[in-house]
Protein backbone atom coordinates (compact mmCIF):
# COMPACT_ATOMS: atom_id res chain seq x y z
CA UNK A 1 0.00 0.00 0.00
CA UNK A 2 1.42 3.42 -0.96
CA UNK A 3 0.11 6.47 0.12
CA UNK A 4 0.87 10.35 -1.03
CA UNK A 5 3.28 11.93 1.44
CA UNK A 6 1.71 14.85 3.42
CA UNK A 7 4.65 16.89 4.48
CA UNK A 8 4.75 17.90 8.36
CA UNK A 9 4.31 21.54 7.57
CA UNK A 10 0.92 20.72 6.49
CA UNK A 11 0.07 18.12 8.75
CA UNK A 12 0.86 20.47 11.47
CA UNK A 13 -1.66 23.17 9.91
CA UNK A 14 -4.64 20.99 9.22
CA UNK A 15 -6.92 21.75 12.37
CA UNK A 16 -6.99 18.70 14.77
CA UNK A 17 -9.11 17.62 17.89
CA UNK A 18 -7.64 15.35 20.52
CA UNK A 19 -10.13 13.93 23.60
CA UNK A 20 -7.10 11.70 25.28
CA UNK A 21 -4.28 13.59 26.46
CA UNK A 22 -2.81 13.17 30.03
CA UNK A 23 -1.85 16.82 31.48
CA UNK A 24 0.73 14.86 33.85
CA UNK A 25 2.21 13.18 30.59
CA UNK A 26 2.59 16.07 28.66
CA UNK A 27 5.58 18.73 29.82
CA UNK A 28 8.04 20.24 28.37
CA UNK A 29 10.86 18.21 29.05
CA UNK A 30 12.73 21.66 29.69
CA UNK A 31 9.93 22.88 31.97
CA UNK A 32 10.38 19.00 33.85
CA UNK A 33 14.02 20.45 34.30
CA UNK A 34 13.81 23.66 35.73
CA UNK A 35 10.29 23.02 37.75
CA UNK A 36 12.12 19.52 39.42
CA UNK A 37 15.46 21.60 40.28
CA UNK A 38 12.71 24.62 41.90
CA UNK A 39 11.67 21.83 43.95
CA UNK A 40 14.43 19.63 45.08
CA UNK A 41 13.50 16.54 42.70
CA UNK A 42 15.98 14.58 41.49
CA UNK A 43 15.23 13.41 38.10
CA UNK A 44 16.95 10.47 35.69
CA UNK A 45 18.68 13.34 33.31
CA UNK A 46 19.04 17.16 33.98
CA UNK A 47 19.62 17.84 30.61
CA UNK A 48 15.99 18.19 28.63
CA UNK A 49 17.38 16.07 25.31
CA UNK A 50 18.51 13.29 27.72
CA UNK A 51 15.67 13.70 29.78
CA UNK A 52 13.33 13.53 26.55
CA UNK A 53 15.21 10.37 25.36
CA UNK A 54 15.08 8.59 29.02
CA UNK A 55 11.48 8.97 29.06
CA UNK A 56 10.73 7.56 25.50
CA UNK A 57 13.27 4.99 26.55
CA UNK A 58 11.64 3.95 29.68
CA UNK A 59 8.24 4.37 27.63
CA UNK A 60 8.72 1.64 25.06
CA UNK A 61 9.05 -1.41 28.05
CA UNK A 62 6.33 -2.97 26.77
CA UNK A 63 4.47 -2.77 29.73
CA UNK A 64 1.89 -0.56 30.80
CA UNK A 65 2.28 -0.99 34.69
CA UNK A 66 6.13 0.38 34.14
CA UNK A 67 4.87 3.42 31.70
CA UNK A 68 3.00 4.39 34.33
CA UNK A 69 5.63 4.26 36.92
CA UNK A 70 7.35 7.07 34.62
CA UNK A 71 5.10 9.43 35.93
CA UNK A 72 6.39 10.13 39.21
CA UNK A 73 8.49 12.93 38.15
CA UNK A 74 6.05 14.55 36.26
CA UNK A 75 4.18 14.62 39.53
CA UNK A 76 6.53 15.47 41.31
CA UNK A 77 6.55 19.04 39.63
CA UNK A 78 2.82 19.37 39.97
CA UNK A 79 2.44 19.71 43.19
CA UNK A 80 2.38 23.53 44.06
CA UNK A 81 0.55 26.49 42.26
CA UNK A 82 3.61 27.35 40.54
CA UNK A 83 3.93 24.09 38.97
CA UNK A 84 0.44 23.50 38.18
CA UNK A 85 -0.19 26.85 36.63
CA UNK A 86 3.08 26.58 34.29
CA UNK A 87 2.18 23.25 33.13
CA UNK A 88 -1.68 23.92 32.28
CA UNK A 89 -0.57 27.17 30.38
CA UNK A 90 2.26 25.60 28.25
CA UNK A 91 -0.14 22.34 27.61
CA UNK A 92 -2.81 24.67 26.04
CA UNK A 93 0.34 26.80 23.77
CA UNK A 94 1.52 23.10 22.75
CA UNK A 95 -1.39 22.26 21.67
CA UNK A 96 -1.64 25.59 20.38
CA UNK A 97 1.78 24.79 18.04
CA UNK A 98 0.27 21.21 17.19
CA UNK A 99 -2.34 22.81 15.15
CA UNK A 100 -4.91 21.83 17.82
CA UNK A 101 -8.05 23.87 17.67
CA UNK A 102 -9.91 21.63 20.57
CA UNK A 103 -8.34 19.77 23.33
CA UNK A 104 -9.90 17.77 26.51
CA UNK A 105 -6.97 17.41 29.08
CA UNK A 106 -7.36 14.93 31.69
CA UNK A 107 -5.52 14.66 35.22
CA UNK A 108 -5.83 13.59 38.24
CA UNK A 109 -6.31 15.66 40.80
CA UNK A 110 -5.98 13.24 43.89
CA UNK A 111 -2.74 12.87 42.95
CA UNK A 112 -1.22 16.57 43.10
CA UNK A 113 -2.36 16.86 46.78
CA UNK A 114 1.26 16.80 48.37
CA UNK A 115 2.01 20.48 48.39
CA UNK A 116 -0.93 20.83 50.51
CA UNK A 117 -3.64 22.34 47.89
CA UNK A 118 -6.85 20.87 48.30
CA UNK A 119 -9.06 18.91 45.80
CA UNK A 120 -10.58 22.04 44.28
CA UNK A 121 -7.58 24.46 44.90
CA UNK A 122 -5.96 22.06 42.25
CA UNK A 123 -8.74 21.81 39.62
CA UNK A 124 -8.95 25.69 40.26
CA UNK A 125 -5.57 25.77 39.62
CA UNK A 126 -5.16 23.83 36.78
CA UNK A 127 -8.05 26.29 34.79
CA UNK A 128 -6.60 29.29 35.70
CA UNK A 129 -3.41 28.08 33.82
CA UNK A 130 -5.61 26.27 30.98
CA UNK A 131 -7.14 30.12 31.01
CA UNK A 132 -3.83 31.89 30.70
CA UNK A 133 -3.01 29.42 28.21
CA UNK A 134 -5.91 29.89 26.11
CA UNK A 135 -5.31 33.93 26.18
CA UNK A 136 -2.24 33.59 24.88
CA UNK A 137 -2.96 31.20 22.11
CA UNK A 138 -5.98 33.09 20.74
CA UNK A 139 -3.79 36.56 21.03
CA UNK A 140 -1.31 34.76 18.53
CA UNK A 141 -4.30 34.09 16.35
CA UNK A 142 -4.46 29.84 17.08
CA UNK A 143 -7.36 30.15 19.30
CA UNK A 144 -7.81 26.54 21.02
CA UNK A 145 -11.00 25.06 23.08
CA UNK A 146 -9.80 23.42 26.12
CA UNK A 147 -12.17 20.93 28.68
CA UNK A 148 -11.25 19.61 31.39
CA UNK A 149 -11.85 15.79 32.10
CA UNK A 150 -10.99 14.93 35.73
CA UNK A 151 -9.71 11.41 36.79
CA UNK A 152 -10.57 8.90 39.63
CA UNK A 153 -7.00 6.84 40.18
CA UNK A 154 -8.59 3.23 39.48
CA UNK A 155 -6.30 1.67 42.16
CA UNK A 156 -7.63 3.83 44.97
CA UNK A 157 -10.52 4.41 46.50
CA UNK A 158 -11.71 8.33 45.96
CA UNK A 159 -13.43 7.80 42.68
CA UNK A 160 -16.66 8.70 44.12
CA UNK A 161 -15.08 12.10 45.65
CA UNK A 162 -13.38 13.28 42.37
CA UNK A 163 -16.93 12.58 41.01
CA UNK A 164 -18.11 15.39 43.55
CA UNK A 165 -15.60 17.42 42.10
CA UNK A 166 -16.33 16.99 38.76
CA UNK A 167 -19.79 18.11 39.10
CA UNK A 168 -19.18 20.93 41.17
CA UNK A 169 -16.93 22.36 38.43
CA UNK A 170 -19.04 21.64 35.71
CA UNK A 171 -19.72 24.84 35.20
CA UNK A 172 -16.06 25.97 35.15
CA UNK A 173 -14.69 24.19 32.48
CA UNK A 174 -15.03 20.92 33.29
CA UNK A 175 -16.71 18.64 31.04
CA UNK A 176 -16.22 14.83 31.80
CA UNK A 177 -14.56 12.02 34.41
CA UNK A 178 -12.33 9.38 33.52
CA UNK A 179 -10.67 6.65 35.83
CA UNK A 180 -7.01 6.58 34.72
CA UNK A 181 -4.14 3.88 36.10
CA UNK A 182 -3.27 0.16 36.07
CA UNK A 183 -6.62 -1.34 34.50
CA UNK A 184 -5.31 -5.12 34.73
CA UNK A 185 -7.00 -6.13 38.49
CA UNK A 186 -8.88 -2.91 38.67
CA UNK A 187 -12.15 -3.30 37.13
CA UNK A 188 -14.20 -0.12 36.28
CA UNK A 189 -17.03 -1.89 38.17
CA UNK A 190 -14.97 -1.11 41.33
CA UNK A 191 -15.60 2.60 40.91
CA UNK A 192 -19.77 2.07 40.29
CA UNK A 193 -20.50 4.31 42.84
CA UNK A 194 -18.61 7.37 41.00
CA UNK A 195 -20.38 6.58 37.40
CA UNK A 196 -23.76 6.18 38.86
CA UNK A 197 -23.35 9.42 40.63
CA UNK A 198 -22.34 10.90 37.91
CA UNK A 199 -25.13 9.36 35.41
CA UNK A 200 -27.39 10.92 37.95
CA UNK A 201 -25.60 14.75 37.55
CA UNK A 202 -25.89 14.05 33.71
CA UNK A 203 -21.72 14.42 33.80
CA UNK A 204 -20.43 12.55 30.57
CA UNK A 205 -17.31 10.32 31.55
CA UNK A 206 -15.13 8.12 29.52
CA UNK A 207 -13.12 5.32 30.36
CA UNK A 208 -9.68 3.75 30.18
CA UNK A 209 -10.58 0.04 28.74
CA UNK A 210 -9.19 -2.63 26.60
CA UNK A 211 -5.50 -1.43 26.47
CA UNK A 212 -4.15 -3.73 29.19
CA UNK A 213 -7.33 -6.04 29.97
CA UNK A 214 -9.47 -7.11 27.26
CA UNK A 215 -13.52 -7.80 26.39
CA UNK A 216 -14.73 -7.71 29.58
CA UNK A 217 -13.12 -4.37 30.57
CA UNK A 218 -14.62 -2.87 27.75
CA UNK A 219 -18.22 -4.92 28.42
CA UNK A 220 -18.40 -3.83 31.97
CA UNK A 221 -17.55 0.04 30.98
CA UNK A 222 -20.01 0.31 28.59
CA UNK A 223 -22.87 -1.73 29.86
CA UNK A 224 -22.35 -1.88 33.74
CA UNK A 225 -20.81 1.86 33.96
CA UNK A 226 -22.91 3.26 31.39
CA UNK A 227 -19.46 4.92 29.72
CA UNK A 228 -20.20 7.15 26.78
CA UNK A 229 -16.90 6.90 25.00
CA UNK A 230 -13.66 3.94 26.00
CA UNK A 231 -10.18 5.56 26.26
CA UNK A 232 -7.98 2.68 23.61
CA UNK A 233 -10.78 0.30 23.56
CA UNK A 234 -8.24 -1.38 20.88
CA UNK A 235 -9.15 -5.09 22.01
CA UNK A 236 -12.70 -4.63 20.72
CA UNK A 237 -11.03 -6.40 17.77
CA UNK A 238 -10.96 -9.77 20.03
CA UNK A 239 -14.89 -9.38 19.25
CA UNK A 240 -14.67 -9.13 15.32
CA UNK A 241 -13.83 -12.44 13.48
CA UNK A 242 -13.43 -12.09 9.67
CA UNK A 243 -15.21 -8.50 9.64
CA UNK A 244 -17.94 -9.95 11.51
CA UNK A 245 -19.15 -8.20 14.33
CA UNK A 246 -19.84 -9.73 17.50
CA UNK A 247 -22.77 -8.52 20.22
CA UNK A 248 -20.19 -5.98 21.75
CA UNK A 249 -18.13 -5.07 18.75
CA UNK A 250 -21.34 -4.23 17.44
CA UNK A 251 -22.58 -1.80 19.89
CA UNK A 252 -19.68 0.29 19.98
CA UNK A 253 -19.90 1.12 16.56
CA UNK A 254 -23.83 0.76 16.08
CA UNK A 255 -24.05 3.29 19.00
CA UNK A 256 -21.42 5.59 17.84
CA UNK A 257 -19.07 5.05 20.84
CA UNK A 258 -15.83 6.71 19.91
CA UNK A 259 -12.40 4.88 20.90
CA UNK A 260 -10.00 7.09 22.05
CA UNK A 261 -7.17 5.37 20.31
CA UNK A 262 -3.27 6.27 20.61
CA UNK A 263 -1.01 4.18 18.40
CA UNK A 264 2.40 5.75 19.91
CA UNK A 265 1.02 4.83 22.84
CA UNK A 266 -0.12 1.54 22.38
CA UNK A 267 3.10 -0.01 20.84
CA UNK A 268 4.97 1.14 23.63
CA UNK A 269 2.34 -0.43 25.95
CA UNK A 270 2.38 -3.68 24.10
CA UNK A 271 -1.48 -3.47 22.83
CA UNK A 272 -0.33 -2.87 19.49
CA UNK A 273 2.51 -4.03 18.01
CA UNK A 274 2.68 -2.14 14.68
CA UNK A 275 1.07 1.54 13.19
CA UNK A 276 0.40 -0.55 10.41
CA UNK A 277 -0.96 -3.02 11.97
CA UNK A 278 -2.88 -0.89 14.60
CA UNK A 279 -6.69 -1.56 14.78
CA UNK A 280 -7.16 1.92 14.04
CA UNK A 281 -7.02 1.44 10.31
CA UNK A 282 -9.29 -1.15 10.45
CA UNK A 283 -11.78 -0.32 12.62
CA UNK A 284 -11.85 2.52 10.93
CA UNK A 285 -12.54 1.20 7.29
CA UNK A 286 -15.42 -0.80 9.65
CA UNK A 287 -17.30 2.29 10.15
CA UNK A 288 -16.31 2.59 14.00
CA UNK A 289 -16.42 6.09 15.69
CA UNK A 290 -12.08 6.34 15.77
CA UNK A 291 -10.55 9.16 17.29
CA UNK A 292 -6.64 9.49 17.12
CA UNK A 293 -4.65 11.00 19.87
CA UNK A 294 -1.27 11.38 21.76
CA UNK A 295 -2.15 9.91 25.57
CA UNK A 296 1.35 11.14 26.92
CA UNK A 297 2.81 13.81 24.28
CA UNK A 298 5.76 13.69 26.58
CA UNK A 299 5.77 9.87 28.26
CA UNK A 300 5.42 8.87 24.15
CA UNK A 301 8.14 11.35 22.55
CA UNK A 302 4.81 13.00 20.14
CA UNK A 303 2.75 15.20 18.82
CA UNK A 304 -1.02 14.76 17.20
CA UNK A 305 1.13 15.93 14.25
CA UNK A 306 3.52 13.20 14.36
CA UNK A 307 0.48 10.71 15.22
CA UNK A 308 -1.18 11.83 11.73
CA UNK A 309 2.53 11.57 10.05
CA UNK A 310 2.80 7.60 11.43
CA UNK A 311 -0.54 6.88 10.05
CA UNK A 312 -0.07 8.39 6.44
CA UNK A 313 3.16 7.00 6.14
CA UNK A 314 2.95 3.87 7.52
CA UNK A 315 -0.74 2.60 7.83
CA UNK A 316 -1.75 4.31 4.27
CA UNK A 317 -3.83 7.47 5.54
CA UNK A 318 -5.30 10.19 3.70
CA UNK A 319 -5.67 13.65 4.29
CA UNK A 320 -9.70 12.30 3.89
CA UNK A 321 -8.82 9.63 6.89
CA UNK A 322 -7.54 12.29 8.71
CA UNK A 323 -10.33 14.52 8.34
CA UNK A 324 -12.67 11.51 9.31
CA UNK A 325 -11.20 11.25 12.63
CA UNK A 326 -10.53 14.84 13.61
CA UNK A 327 -15.02 15.21 12.69
CA UNK A 328 -15.15 11.79 14.93
CA UNK A 329 -13.12 13.64 17.80
CA UNK A 330 -15.67 16.83 17.69
CA UNK A 331 -18.51 14.64 17.49
CA UNK A 332 -17.88 12.83 20.77
CA UNK A 333 -16.28 16.01 22.62
CA UNK A 334 -17.94 16.15 25.70
CA UNK A 335 -19.18 20.23 24.80
CA UNK A 336 -22.78 21.52 23.90
CA UNK A 337 -23.90 20.02 20.15
CA UNK A 338 -23.92 23.29 18.46
CA UNK A 339 -20.64 24.31 20.31
CA UNK A 340 -19.45 21.16 19.02
CA UNK A 341 -21.30 21.79 15.09
CA UNK A 342 -19.88 25.44 14.71
CA UNK A 343 -16.27 23.99 15.21
CA UNK A 344 -17.14 21.45 12.61
CA UNK A 345 -18.18 23.73 10.47
CA UNK A 346 -16.60 26.99 10.96
CA UNK A 347 -13.31 25.74 11.49
CA UNK A 348 -12.42 21.86 10.97
CA UNK A 349 -14.18 21.66 7.44
CA UNK A 350 -12.63 24.68 6.08
CA UNK A 351 -9.18 23.99 7.58
CA UNK A 352 -9.29 20.68 5.62
CA UNK A 353 -10.79 22.19 2.16
CA UNK A 354 -7.96 24.22 2.12
CA UNK A 355 -5.19 21.76 2.65
CA UNK A 356 -7.10 19.44 -0.34
ZN1 LIG B 1 -4.61 7.42 28.84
Amino acid sequence: MTAAHIDTATLRRLPKAVLHDHLDGGLRPATLVELADEVGHTLPANDPRELADWYYEAANSGDLVRYIATFEHTLAVMQTREGLLRTAEEYVLDLAEDGVVYGEVRYAPELMLKGGLTLPEVVETVQEGLAAGRAKAAAAGTPVRVGTLLCGMRMFDRSREIADLAVAFRDAGVVGFDIAGAEDGFPPADHLGAFEHLRRESVPFTIHAGEAYGLPSIHQALQVCGAQRIGHGVRITEDIVDGKLGRLAGWVRDRRIALEMCPTSNLQTGAASSIAGHPITALKDLGFRVTLNTDNRLVSGTTMTREMSLLVEEAGWTVQDLRTVTVNAVKSAFIPFDERNALIRDVILPGYEAAL
